[in-house]
């Protein structure tokens, strides 16, 4: 396995030379080329004193020059920051605060934004230059050395497994983003299992719509790439025609994503019929993701290697199916641990609850974080003295190890002495024929103390009222959890991740 993700991106030019590594406007890009220009970016940036420990920072939807910069930057031993792209102004301004980085790569304007107009007024004394990945990554490129810089391979050689590769910030659904160190060492060998897990394969046409900002889009999308030889087919937004477009035209054969971009996808197949014979596999996970969504992925969209995968900004990958699972176990866990990292339900005392009782998932092993950006006081509250990380998820393991999440510790609410997981109802409820989308938050209720308020989306050319629905949930869970109230609306707010903003739902 490579040491480092710049010995991936090596690794990968050496083996595959000329063939396909990125493919961005039907534009293909070779692993030489890829490594090439990486070399090229490294040079750049170490002639500005770019060096191990220092912050780079990267604030810009996917592309291929954000690869780029990123192997570039890693090349010199610098920690990736990678930026939320919904952030505003503000948000970055104290993320690029907090990390201290000196330099920025970001795009002139994206999602109707300036970068310049959105910085304006941040006081950043730590930034000394911003780059622009869109119209500026080529100038800046050219004041380095260029690809065979030596100065390029005494920093490549320099490398080591225990440098802080890169700071993912965490979602932010339960509270502020948190920065996550992790270096090199913990988290290939992770992205390697989840790998073999789901037999990403060398030759595979793999579309990345999951952000590059997160896990999900950079350590288990291009790097894994990198890793297999797969090629990757950056997408910049989710848009559904162009990944229709992206899927029939460039036989995407592995597409990844959080369930929304799933059920927009079918929902859309309902419309128009297209051609996803390609289509072999991929993962779903980041939030749950509901039983019969994944059977109407694998039969409607024929991904029959379709898998679920649940992991965290703190961990990268914990658990994952393989595609030999049963379709009911894949339909309703997300898996067994990976090899050689232990999982527990842990009961509120912190014992070891029994397999099929219900408590909060605790995982430990080679790829935990290093912890968070200076804040020991929640470090040490997240990763325990045994060396158990508190995921802050709850939910429970079968006699086979297979888990199955049914909630987070913060999303809850009592009903009646009851205590209640949104996101367990949110899956009960998504079995509603007439439902394609579904969020619970609990609100006060004089008699309960709270009670479920659902927010539904409806499928295309369906007609349910708040009576049918409330009227089909008590045939179908238990009566603390029946949503009280339903409430119809057009589409739901998500963060960049795909989770619902439970906030900005009206209580
Ligand atoms: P924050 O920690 O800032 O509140 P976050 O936990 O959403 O935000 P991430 O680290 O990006 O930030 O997401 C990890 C979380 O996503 C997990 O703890 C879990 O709650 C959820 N998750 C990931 N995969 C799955 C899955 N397959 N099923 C259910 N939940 C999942
Ligand atoms: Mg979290």
């Amino acid at each position: 396995l490579p040491q480092t993700i710049p010995h991936a991106a090596a690794l990968a030019a050496r083996r595959w030379g000329d063939a396909p590594a990125l493919v961005e406007n039907g534009e293909a890009w070779s692993f030489n080329q890829l490594w090439g220009q990486c070399r090229a970016a490294a040079s750049a940036l170490l002639l500005r004193g770019v060096r191990e420990g220092d912050r780079v920072a990267i604030w810009a939807p996917n592309s291929r020059e954000w690869v780029v910069a990123a192997i570039g930057l890693m090349i010199c031993g610098a920690t990736l920051i990678p930026l939320n792209t919904r952030f505003k102004g503000h948000e970055a301004g104290d993320i690029l605060r907090r990390t201290r980085s000196r330099l920025l790569f970001t795009v002139d304007s994206f999602l109707g934004h300036d970068y310049r107009a959105l910085l304006a007024g941040e006081d950043l004394p730590d930034l000394a230059e911003i780059v622009l990945l869109d119209t500026g990554f080529a100038d800046f490129v050219a004041t380095g050395h260029g690809a065979d810089d030596p100065a390029v391979d005494a920093a490549f050689d320099a490398l080591h497994p225990d440098i802080v590769s890169d700071m993912i910030f965490t979602s932010g659904t339960t509270g502020l983003p948190k920065g996550v160190m992790m270096t090199y060492g913990r988290v290939i060998p992770q992205i390697a299992m989840w790998i073999a897990n789901t037999g990403l394969a060398r030759g595979e046409r793999y579309l990345i719509v999951n952000p590059f900002f997160h896990s999900f889009g950079f350590k288990v999308g291009w790097v894994a790439c990198l890793i297999t030889g797969a090629v990757m087919y950056p997408m910049a937004q989710f848009d559904v025609g162009q990944v229709i477009r992206h899927i029939e035209k460039d036989r995407i054969t592995f597409f990844p994503g959080p369930p929304t971009i799933f059920q927009t996808l079918l929902a859309e197949r309902e419309k128009h019929p297209f051609d996803s014979s390609s289509l072999r596999g991929g993962t779903s996970g980041s939030t749950s993701v509901p039983a019969v969504l994944i059977d109407r992925i694998r039969n409607e969209l024929g991904m029959k290697d379709l898998t679920t995968a649940y992991g965290m900004s703190e961990y990268t990958v914990i658990t994952s199916c393989v595609p030999g699972d049963p379709a009911e176990i894949i339909a309703n866990t997300v898996g067994c641990a990976l090899p050689g990292n232990e999982v527990i339900i842990a009961g509120p005392e912190g014992q070891e609850l029994p397999r099929g009782q219900s408590g909060e998932i605790r995982v430990r092993g080679p790829a935990m974080m290093v912890g968070y950006l200076d804040d020991p006081v929640a470090t040490a509250e997240a990763i325990d003295a045994d060396g158990w990380l508190h995921t802050g998820d709850v939910g429970s393991m079968d006699e086979a190890g297979y888990i199955r999440i049914t909630g987070r510790l913060k999303d809850m609410y009592i009903s009646g002495g009851f205590n209640v997981y949104p996101a367990e109802v949110e899956s009960l409820l998504s079995r509603h024929p007439a439902l394609s989308m579904v969020a619970v938050i609990g609100v006060a209720d004089e008699r309960l103390g709270e009670v479920g308020k659902a927010f539904v989306v409806l499928r295309p050319d369906t007609e349910v009222n708040e009576q049918d629905i409330i009227g089909w949930s008590r045939d179908n869970m238990a009566n603390y959890k029946v949503p009280r109230s339903v409430v119809f609306v057009d589409d739901l707010p998500r963060n960049a991740a795909g989770k619902v903003l439970k906030h900005e739902l009206q209580g």
